[in-house]
């Protein structure tokens, strides 16, 4: 097994040109992440010119300035350094900073629709605040794109001066806003919103059935804060517009309570990397007798095989306190990239109806999905984009791949005195957490801050409680944003022990020594905040965000990483010859120990890039097919005669009806009843090209390219949609008498969802669908051919 992941995986890159080249070469060659910004700098420079009259000028000569530039529209898209100067000027006046030369170079880069990497601390939220000015300035609708309300809501608050000063209007969306907040928002010149918010209203845009319903944000320039995680590791997670289904709870308790009575490893096993489990012949059995002996892979039976293995997969592969906690009667998700609870996300299909069961908790109806959308197509619709990062560099070529993007560094204001040490892996987790402990004591000791990075929950706790009662420790679980920013916050003050995990509290500044200068002294003299990482990450990106909490603008600060073999990372993406050298145990020297752990981690990366990949291929005839519905739909809604389209399938009651009423009323009868078949089928196509996408694993086994099969099958159930779509109102207007003619949808029965809810899901995740549906059809095969199946190509049972 361990043999055939090694092949697999091993041909992760090794050889990076841009590592052997420099700079300035890079740019020229266009490698990616060597933008090298010259098109600002140049505008940066060329600004000295205005500096003396902007100071001298009086606040409201600059609003007048800001006025004539915005009225004058000229300057559209070309960066000016006037302009900037009046900026630069501006944020000084209305938000007391005098923006560093980086920034003012970061901001061009922005304005110039690039991504940007700036270090942690460097004022990012600064630069975004003084990009989106400049473009707002010249004309155009920005959207400051975060990752939570909490720092949407933050950051413009924070930076409301600025704008205001300028004239320009500025909004923040956010989960508690009204539909009318959302709308008034959206006319700003620049709106502050977190990236799924934005989703959720094309989502719900795209339903309305009148175009006035619709709070229609403009998808003009888009400045993404905390860029490669959106952009990159969300990409590719859907934004879900669900509305009222059918009930099934009692179906999945009764599944729950089956499972319960299997017995591991006799009934049920868990393959070695943990992502899948699968019933025994035994555990099979065992079900359908207590099912009165039916016979599980029986085609009617199929909603109970699902249902059965949704529960075993939630008792076997989802843990509570690491994959999930459950706060007030909920079961909530935490993001293991993250580390911390995704709101509004789900697991797909019944998996989450599958863990409520076995919480015991009230199951949330599943609901039917009736719409959805990915963040990188969400993105992909505005004209500009730009974005914002610690941490952009390592996937600069992904985001030149999925989004067109350039992307370069920009240096810091004050050069780094950071010392990261090197990692120190040790043979076992106990011999880790051993020296984790006593890390954390001696710096602790000397009054030095302390913050702890860890993968999980659970870990955070089980650390926690490692420590005396003497140190005075704060743990950070995942929960509410603000008040992790509020922890997070103070973990630089003297002596404070931090643990929390990775991404809490993000966006947030830490001080040294808090808020009191006196403590600022004492905790520099101590080396300033020492990071402590529990593990690497599965990508250096990740471990690079962790470790850029110290040392900020110049600082002291330390970085220390504790990782093991018995690391998940480790454990699931090992080569053959990793797994013959840890054998070899603690005479292993550091050296050798390190590039095992590294190597195990630029597999994990590989794996990730061919996952977004493979996803983004899968998403993109969907995309395309739901443009087409979109632009049938819009010409809908905008008044385009529906009865000369349904005409030729019949015109004797249409005539009859035009005849009794009036055409416009027939007109509106036939729009409402068009949108409501667009809308219907469109659900029913995406549930079944979701359904497809699942299951099309099995085609794996019958030798053919799972990809290019899925592109071939969305193709063929597409065709006719609409001329079926044509159909169906036809059929409907047939049946509806003058008399109805202002209340089509009620007199034919045509209902919309009554309640509709959101939620963001992490797509396929810990890769059940597939893995799931392979094991399944294995045992199916095996149990019809009588043992043929290990034949299969793929199987492994030998
Ligand atoms: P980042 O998002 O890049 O980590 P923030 O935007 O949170 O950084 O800013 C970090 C801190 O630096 C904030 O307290 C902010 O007020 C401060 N800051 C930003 N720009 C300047 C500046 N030009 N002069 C002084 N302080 C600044």
């Amino acid at each position: 097994m361990a043999d055939n992941r090694a092949e697999l995986r091993v041909d992760a890159p090794v050889f990076d040109l841009r590592r052997f080249v420099p700079r300035w070469l890079a740019g020229r060659l266009g490698l990616p992440g060597a933008v090298s910004f010259k098109e600002g700098r140049a505008v940066v420079a060329d600004r000295a010119r205005y500096v003396d009259s902007v100071r001298r000028a009086t606040d409201a000569d600059l609003k007048d300035g800001a006025r004539r530039i915005r009225s004058g529209g000229s300057a559209q898209h070309v960066m000016s350094s006037k302009l900037l100067a009046l900026v630069e000027e501006a944020t000084r006046r209305s938000l007391g900073h005098a923006p560093f030369d980086e920034q003012m170079l970061a901001t061009t880069a922005l304005w110039a629709g690039h991504a940007v990497e700036m270090d942690t601390g460097e004022g990012k939220t600064l630069v975004g605040a003084m990009a989106a000015a400049c473009y707002a300035l010249c004309g155009r609708r920005v959207h400051v794109l975060s990752v939570n309300d909490y720092l949407a809501r933050r950051d413009a608050v924070w930076m409301a001066p600025l704008f205001e000063f300028l004239g320009l209007k500025v909004a923040w969306v956010g989960q508690v806003s009204s539909t009318a907040e959302r709308r008034a928002a959206y006319r700003a010149n620049v709106v502050y919103a977190p990236v799924s918010e934005v989703g959720y209203d094309v989502l719900r845009d795209r339903q309305a059935t009148d175009i006035s319903e619709r709070v229609a944000p403009a998808f003009d320039v888009a400045i993404v804060d905390e860029a490669d995680a959106v952009m990159i590791d969300e990409a590719m997670a859907p934004l879900v517009l669900a509305g009222t289904g059918a009930d099934d709870s009692e179906d999945f308790a009764a599944a729950t309570e089956l499972v319960g009575m299997l017995h591991p490893a006799q009934h049920f096993t868990v393959d070695e990397d943990g992502a899948t489990v699968s019933l025994t012949d035994e555990g099979i059995d065992l079900i359908e007798a207590r099912l009165g002996g039916i016979n599980v892979f029986d085609l009617e039976h199929s909603g109970t095989l699902t249902r059965v293995n949704l529960a075993l997969h939630a008792r076997a592969l989802v843990h509570r306190d690491v994959d999930y906690l459950v706060t007030d009667g909920r079961v909530r998700l935490i993001n293991t990239a993250r580390g911390r609870v995704a709101e509004h996300q789900r697991w797909p299909d019944g998996l989450h109806a599958a863990i409520e069961a076995k919480e015991r908790l009230s199951i949330t109806p599943p609901g039917v999905i009736l719409d959805t959308v990915t963040v990188q197509d969400l993105l992909l619709r505005y004209r500009t984009l730009s974005g914002m990062s610690g941490t952009i560099l390592p996937v600069a070529d992904e985001l030149l791949e999925f989004y067109q993007l350039g992307s370069g560094r920009i240096e810091r204001h004050r050069p780094s005195i950071r010392t990261d040490e090197p990692v120190r892996v040790h043979v076992s987790r106990e011999e880790k957490t051993d020296a984790i402990v006593a890390e954390i004591l001696h710096r602790h000791a000397t009054g030095q801050p302390v913050l702890v990075g860890t993968q999980s929950v659970a870990e955070s706790e089980e650390l926690a409680h490692r420590l005396p009662a003497s140190v005075p420790v704060r743990v950070l679980n995942a929960r509410n944003d603000a008040e992790e920013a509020a922890v997070i916050a103070r973990a630089g003050e003297h002596g404070a022990v931090t643990i929390s995990t990775q991404m809490s509290g993000r966006g947030t500044d830490i001080r040294l020594g808090g808020s009191d200068e006196h403590d600022r002294r004492l905790v520099v003299a101590a080396g300033g905040l020492a990071v402590i990482a529990t593990a690497l990450y599965p990508s250096r990106r990740l471990d690079q965000q962790l470790r850029g909490r110290a040392g900020r603008q110049g600082d002291p600060g330390v970085t220390v990483t504790h990782a093991s073999f018995d690391d998940e990372l480790v454990q699931q993406n090992m080569t053959t010859r990793s797994l013959r050298r840890i054998e070899r145990g603690a005479e292993l020297p550091q050296e050798v120990r390190r590039q095992i752990v590294a190597e195990a981690q630029r597999i994990a990366e590989t794996v990730r890039l061919g996952q977004h990949r493979g996803t983004w291929e899968y998403n993109r005839a969907i995309t395309a097919q739901r443009e087409k519905v979109l632009t049938v739909r819009d010409q809908v809604l905008n008044g385009a005669s529906g009865i000369d389209r349904i005409r030729p399938l019949g015109s004797d009651h249409l005539d009859m009806l035009i005849k009794a009423t009036d055409r416009e009323s027939v007109e509106l009868a036939v729009a409402a009843v068009t949108l409501h078949h667009l809308d219907e089928r469109w659900q029913q196509h995406l549930a079944l090209l979701t359904e497809v996408r699942d299951g099309i694993y099995l085609r794996v086994l019958a030798g053919q390219n799972p990809v290019d099969e899925f592109h071939r099958i969305a193709l063929r159930e597409f065709h006719g949609f609409f001329d079926a779509v044509d159909r169906a109102v036809a059929d409907d207007i047939r049946r509806l008498p003058a008399e109805r003619i202002h209340d089509p949808l009620g007199h034919l029965g045509l209902r919309r969802p009554s309640a509709t809810w959101t939620y963001m899901i992490r797509d396929n995740p810990l890769g059940i669908n597939g893995a799931r549906a392979t094991q399944t059809v294995r045992r199916f095969v095996r149990r019809v051919l009588g043992g043929e199946a290990s034949r299969l190509p793929g199987s492994q049972e030998a």
